[in-house]
């Protein structure tokens, strides 16, 4: 018997879940996980956020709790709450009631959402959305998956190991009038750089002069500095300029609430009544794939946001993983130039984030995977996250070598 499916062919497997099967897989005992985008305490095991628990504790013992349907839209503090915490408490847009916020699927459903929505509304048909290059590697598939034209702007400088602002502004200029940018809101994925704010002011300068649209991916806040107003500062200059904008608002990294898909799609429009419009036919697409969001991850949220002693607690959470990490930059840096590893290694303290894009090559990469157990995207990003005490020597030392010899 032949199946109706005999001729789909198979897919290759997702890059970075892969390497975590493989790492996983691997039985030597000094291997490295620098590949996936989580968060480690220093013992390299994942952090469940104290007050992550304290939030879980309130909610099994609220009695008014059920598991009735949320609203297509999402819980309703956690949409509130999920914008003020981008826009600020003070944000004018707020007080003029111009902003909307969708509850979905983890930053990478209010990624979708926005996607989707702007396919299907776009004033400009055909306009492009462009991404970095590089970029974190679902925004091209995600883009693509609903029909958006993908192009890209440039945004690594490999020489400098810092921000290409002349080819990023170039190409803003030379695109159509109306296009669509999709900025990373802080703690740029892969790189790790970030425009400084009179950088923002440039960038803003001509999406401003271009009509062009800007949707921002924000998976950081709070996470990449420690700080929220900070994490937060791009996406209130261009709201401060009166831009229109979608971000896109994941949980995962500043709750570490990684498998709970816990995100927001925050929506700044012109008027009440256009905002009111897009909320509308976004709910309209969303009941139509996923019906209504997931309760428990909102609830965590929204508990701590509502909560003056639970918020601050937060923010010290916040700034433990935040602090760790920069702390792993310090002493893998520190390594390096104490071997006198050949080449400058200062992007390494000077980028932020969870990530380090290293300059390590694809062959050394290689080297490292397979003389060494550390396991790390081909483009040479690792998660600093991935380091702690214990092995931060070990993989300066391999660095050193590969550096060297391959
Ligand atoms: N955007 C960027 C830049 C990311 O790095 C990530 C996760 O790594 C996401 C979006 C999606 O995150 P989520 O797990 O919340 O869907």
């Amino acid at each position: 018997t032949t199946s109706v499916f005999e001729d789909v062919k198979a897919a290759p497997a997702d890059v970075i879940f892969a390497l975590t099967t493989i790492c996983d897989a691997d039985t030597f005992d000094k291997k490295i996980n620098l590949g996936v985008g989580a968060y480690r305490t220093e013992e390299g095991k994942p952090y469940v956020l104290p007050v992550v628990k304290k939030a879980d504790h309130i909610l099994v013992d609220d009695k008014n709790l059920d598991h009735e349907y949320l609203p297509i839209l999402g819980q309703k503090a956690f949409r509130k709450e999920s914008a003020k915490l981008i826009l600020g408490a003070s944000s004018k847009a707020l007080a003029e009631d111009r902003v909307g916020a969708i509850q979905c699927i983890s930053g990478t459903g209010a990624l979708y959402a926005g996607a989707h929505f702007l396919s299907k509304h776009y004033p400009i048909k055909g306009a492009a959305c462009y991404i970095s290059t590089p970029t974190y590697a679902n925004h091209r598939p995600l883009l693509e998956g609903v029909g958006l034209p993908v192009l890209e702007y440039p945004y690594w400088n490999p020489a400098t190991k810092g921000l290409d602002l002349e080819g990023m502004l170039n190409a803003m200029q030379s695109a159509a009038n109306g296009s669509i940018f999709l900025l990373h809101a802080c703690a740029h994925n892969p790189t790790g750089v970030d425009p400084t704010p009179d950088q923002w002011r440039q960038i803003a300068d001509v999406m401003e002069a271009k009509s062009h649209f800007t949707f921002f991916d924000c998976a950081y806040q709070g996470f990449a500095s420690g700080n929220l107003d900070k994490d937060a500062y791009a996406v209130r200059y261009f709201v401060e300029r009166g831009l229109e904008l979608f971000v896109a608002q994941s949980y995962s990294k500043n709750f570490g609430l990684y498998s709970e898909r816990a995100g927001n799609l925050t929506v700044v429009a012109k008027t009440p009544e256009i905002k009111d419009r897009i909320e509308s036919q976004i709910a309209k697409a969303q009941r139509a794939v996923i019906s209504n969001p997931p309760a428990y991850g909102s609830r965590i949220v929204s508990t701590v946001l509502t909560d003056k002693k639970l918020y601050s607690e937060w923010e010290q959470n916040l700034s433990t993983m935040a602090n760790r990490i920069i702390h792993m930059r310090k002493v893998l840096f520190d390594e390096l130039t104490r071997l006198e590893t050949p080449g400058k290694w200062s992007h390494i303290v000077d980028q932020i984030g969870m990530f380090s894009f290293t300059g390590l090559t694809t062959p050394q990469v290689k080297v490292l995977k397979e003389k060494y157990h550390i396991y790390l995207l081909d483009n040479g990003r690792i998660s600093v996250a991935g380091l702690n005490s214990k092995n931060v020597m070990y993989f300066a030392q391999a660095v050193d070598d590969v550096v060297r010899n391959h």
